[in-house]
């Protein structure tokens, strides 16, 4: 939901914040996540995913999330799936060229990046093109894997 979306980079600064603390808390329970094995609790973590930030910020569930990065409004909401910036046809009134009802993500990626402060450091970090094959899977678990050094099967 659109009025969700905005007031989730409205409220950026904590909500990244949050986001953060869970994502320490998860790289410190590495061990545990890998004894249970990370394949098999992947659609539990998934779907959790996808009902919170689903909820909050209308995320598609691409699997390679960069909320952190963007001013926690998801790139995936773009109708072209930009993940690196707006294309040329943003509205002079910052709406989306594409659906005219939809202020532009990257409009909102800038306000929410902004607000945390993270300008320089976050929206302006080169994001890898999305690798579909990742589409539906846990996010969460594939950040703390990359933060604990366990590479990907
Ligand atoms: S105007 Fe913004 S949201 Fe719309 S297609 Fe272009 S970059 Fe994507």
């Amino acid at each position: 939901m659109k009025l969700v979306r905005y007031w989730s980079v409205r409220n950026a600064r904590w909500l990244r914040w949050v986001y953060k603390a869970l994502e320490a808390c998860l790289v410190a329970l590495h061990p545990v996540l890998d004894r249970l094995g990370y394949q098999r609790i992947d659609g539990t973590f998934a779907a959790v995913e996808k009902l919170v930030k689903g909820f909050l910020f209308d995320s598609q569930s691409c699997g390679q999330c960069s909320l952190g990065e963007t001013g926690m409004a998801c790139p995936m909401n773009c109708p072209k799936t930009l993940r690196n910036g707006p294309c040329g046809g943003v509205r002079s009134n910052g709406h989306c060229e594409v659906d005219p009802d939809m202020v532009c993500v990257w409009v909102t990626s800038w306000e929410g990046s902004r607000r945390i402060g993270n300008l320089e450091t976050g929206i302006q970090v080169i994001q890898p093109p999305v690798d579909v094959r990742h589409k539906g899977t846990s996010a969460w678990l594939r950040a703390v894997r990359r933060k604990s050094g366990v590479s990907e099967s």
